[in-house]
């Protein structure tokens, strides 16, 4: 059987919306080769998130559930996941590229000596050979990979680079609970504190919508009381240039772009971002792009669905205004 298993991430109970995308895929590339879905579940307390993943079509779900996975250490998590690849033998486990999945990607092909590929947008299958794409030089070009022969594979792939399928009401999981003891060396690295984000915004690389603010935001203040409110009444996470963020307006870990963050929303909102280059290697897979800028030259134009000559300080709050109103 050429069963494809998903590491399922999960945050305090929550499961990352790519895990859902990465059960869709895994049951068209194992429905293609004869196999199932199978979803791994590294945490404490989770089981009750294995009904989530088979509504999203997950055929069998293994569970590492133990006080000791409560929080994530890699050394751990990969220890935990290896047992799960054990107990499944899949011929390839997909991971979601965030922090998460890129550390333990790595982690796990070395433990398994697996094939490995991470950012991958597009993954295709035949036979036990995979195929994978990823942008390369700036998003300029796109490189496709063969991860050939009966070796595992680990793929690692982008955010929003599939759609979720429509969860199944009422599906019950089938479960089997994998006990892990962990070495010496991996209880060595021990969990200490968890130091949230005050503002509870979402991360950029998680959020579904992203408002993204440049240069001429001129200050922090500006960014809270323009863009702030729109990624709020959208739920949307709070991104900006390298300019901005050089500036001091808004954290690094909010920079998207070839030095920043890889993202893929279904929503960019750039307000005025000029588009350079190397901000558009970091947004231009966005399903949509609208971009609000003063001068219509401007780059960004040249890849947003919708483009607003104007000025973002009048603009903004006008569309914020707009969205409250549609909520009601
Ligand atoms: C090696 C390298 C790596 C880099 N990596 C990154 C990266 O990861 N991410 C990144 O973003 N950049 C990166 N850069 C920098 C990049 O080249 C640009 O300098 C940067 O993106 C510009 O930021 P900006 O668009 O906010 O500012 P600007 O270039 O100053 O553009 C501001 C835009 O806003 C418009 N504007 C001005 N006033 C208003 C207003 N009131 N309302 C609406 N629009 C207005 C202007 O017309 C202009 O188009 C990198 C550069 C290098 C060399």
């Amino acid at each position: 059987m050429s069963n494809i298993l998903v590491f399922i991430e999960q945050r305090e109970g929550i499961i990352l919306p790519a895990s859902f995308q990465l059960l869709g895929l895994a049951a068209d590339l194992a429905g293609q080769t004869g196999g199932e879905a199978q979803a791994c579940i590294v945490g404490s307390g989770v089981g009750a998130l294995a009904d989530k993943t088979a509504a999203y079509g997950a055929k069998k779900v293994y569970l590492v559930d133990d006080a000791e996975f409560a929080s994530y250490r890699s050394a751990a998590y990969a220890t935990a996941l290896g047992a799960a690849i054990g107990a499944a033998s899949p011929t390839a486990v997909l991971l979601p590229t965030s922090s998460m999945g890129r550390d333990l990607s790595g982690r796990i092909a070395a433990k398994k000596r697996a094939a490995l590929a991470v950012d991958c947008t597009e993954v295709t299958v035949d036979g036990s050979d995979f195929s994978v794409s990823k942008t390369m030089y700036a998003g300029k070009f796109v490189a496709k990979f063969k991860l050939a022969g009966d070796k595992l594979k680990v793929i690692a792939v982008r955010s929003n680079a599939y759609a979720a399928k429509d969860p199944q009401n009422g599906v019950s999981a089938v479960t089997e609970n994998v006990s892990v003891s962990l070495g010496d060396v991996e209880k060595k690295v021990a969990f200490k504190e968890m130091v949230q984000t005050s503002s509870g915004i979402k991360d950029v690389t998680e959020a579904d919508i992203i408002v993204s603010g440049g240069r001429p935001l001129k200050s922090e203040e500006n960014f809270e009381k323009v863009v702030f409110p729109l990624a709020q009444e959208l739920d949307a996470a709070v991104g900006a240039s390298r300019a901005a963020c050089d500036a001091g307006y808004q954290p690094h870990s909010r920079q998207v772009g070839l030095t920043g963050k890889v993202v893929t929303p279904a929503l960019y909102i750039a307000c005025g971002i000029d588009g350079a280059i190397q901000h558009l290697a970091g947004m231009r897979g966005s399903k949509f792009i609208v971009a609000v800028n003063t001068k219509k030259e401007a780059p960004i134009f040249n890849v947003a669905t919708y483009g607003c000559v104007a000025d973002l300080f009048d603009m903004v709050p006008l569309i914020t205004e707009e969205v409250q109103r549609l909520k009601g």
